[in-house]
């Protein structure tokens, strides 16, 4: 075990082998218990479907952690020597790219996941683009699925050209991405090197993960811990749950919610079903605080200290690039906003600058329109009040993904924000 901590994102089209690879490396890192493994692996084979126990594996953490004790929403957790990794999210989830963007799963570093015998697909192309807007330092590319093609090393060449090609695209500097051939299935170059590549000589995967760059350290910032519920627990009261994005939370702090406007003093924290005195970024806490109901508070709340409270925009200036849109965005647009953990109409009021993406250089004034592809600093009203932070001085807070008819169309950094 490490004390060094890393937000690691899993990221890659459909079907390509996500949460085959976290299984796997659950596995390999001995963080799941053998005989869950082997109950897997059994219920697999009655089914059929020998070999499944990954998913199996992953499927079971994921319905645990939605069934679980309330207050218990910790993410998978593996170790290499060098690091505690934090899987962010669940692959499988529907809301990935959504989640990938807002609060709880913001990532360090990624491993994306292209399955040789498919290449670059839709989704490979807006997770690397999602990667390279949210300022993903490191990119480990697993060319996942290498026993389907035989292991072939041209097929593995063809792939990491194509994926190259896409980094280029998006200006991802390539210089931080590497290429390893795997078999999420069957563990080739995973903890071990695999005698099937015997052409391929560069890390593997646990080395690779081990050498990732260290994070940023944290900000120094204040206090700020978006709510993800609201639960009612006999004994205790009302607990707001969440993860701890800045700051420290003691009990006895006085603290308050917005946007709903409301404080006291914080009585009990409790994490992994334990109470705490005091509790840090990367904590998932649950809490009580005096005199705070259940309606009071909501999902999207952020909690801060009442004496440097978290913002409330009434407009805010952005700088996104908009990922994919059928048409053209113009101003008066109201798609909705995910942030952190609240959702919200809200309308873009202005469209101030294009810019060049790949100079940074602003290439129009006041744009009539924006379209996929574009990047582009635009003026935001929230339709009911929104709590964010401009992305200098909060980037755990300062970003925030844009939804339209069931998809992620653009994501954006927050540049200033208007109070109300
Ligand atoms: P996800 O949607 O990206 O999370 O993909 P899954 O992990 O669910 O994998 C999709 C399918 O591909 C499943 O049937 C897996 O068993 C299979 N799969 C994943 N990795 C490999 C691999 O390395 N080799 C082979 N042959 N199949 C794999």
């Amino acid at each position: 075990m490490s004390d060094q901590h890393q937000n690691l994102a899993i990221i890659g089209h459909v079907d390509h082998g996500k949460s085959t690879l976290v299984g796997r490396l659950l596995y390999e890192t001995g963080s799941v218990p053998e005989h869950v493994i082997e109950q897997h692996r059994e219920e697999a084979e009655e089914k059929g479907k020998g070999g499944f126990e990954f998913a199996y594996v992953m499927d079971n953490l994921a319905e645990e952690r939605e069934r679980g004790v309330t207050i218990d929403i910790a993410h998978q957790e593996f170790s290499t020597d060098e690091y505690d990794f934090t899987i962010v999210d669940c692959p499988g989830h529907r809301d990935f790219v959504k989640n990938m963007i807002t609060g709880a799963s913001q990532a360090d570093n990624a491993v994306l996941v292209v399955a040789a015998d498919d290449g670059v697909a839709p989704q490979t192309q807006e997770h690397v683009f999602l990667a390279r807007t949210l300022g993903i330092d490191e990119l480990i590319i697993g060319v996942n699925k290498m026993d389907v093609v035989d292991y072939k090393e041209s097929t593995y060449d063809e792939v990491v050209e194509e994926v190259t090609q896409l980094l280029k695209q998006v200006q991802f500097n390539t210089a931080d991405a590497s290429f390893i051939p795997i078999s999420a299935f069957e563990g080739d170059n995973i903890a071990e090197s695999s005698e099937n590549t015997d052409w391929y000589d560069g890390e593997i995967l646990l080395e690779a993960l081990n050498d990732l760059p260290e994070p940023e350290p944290p900000t120094d910032a204040s206090l700020r811990l978006p709510i993800q519920d609201v639960y009612t627990i006999s004994g205790i009261g009302t607990v707001p749950v969440g993860r701890i994005e800045t700051g420290i939370m003691n009990t006895g702090d006085d603290v308050v919610f917005q946007p709903s406007d409301v404080g006291g003093e914080v009585k009990t924290i409790e994490m992994h079903h334990e109470e705490v005195p005091k509790a840090e970024p990367g904590d998932n806490v649950g809490f009580n605080v005096r005199g705070i109901g259940k309606d009071d508070i909501r999902r999207g709340d952020v909690c801060g200290p009442a004496d440097n409270p978290p913002k409330v925009a009434e407009t805010f200036q952005a700088q996104v690039v908009v990922m994919q849109h059928p048409s053209v965005i113009t101003a008066g647009y109201t798609p909705v906003f995910h942030a952190h953990t609240a959702q919200v109409a809200c309308t873009i009021e202005s469209i101030d600058k294009k810019m060049d993406p790949s100079s940074g250089e602003v290439a129009e004034e006041d744009p009539d329109f924006i379209q996929s592809g574009d990047a582009a600093v635009v003026t935001i009203r929230p339709q009911k009040p929104l709590s964010i932070e401009p992305s200098s001085e909060i980037p755990e807070l300062g970003s925030f993904a844009i939804r339209d008819m069931g998809q992620t169309i653009a994501a954006g950094k927050v540049l200033d924000v208007n109070e109300k």
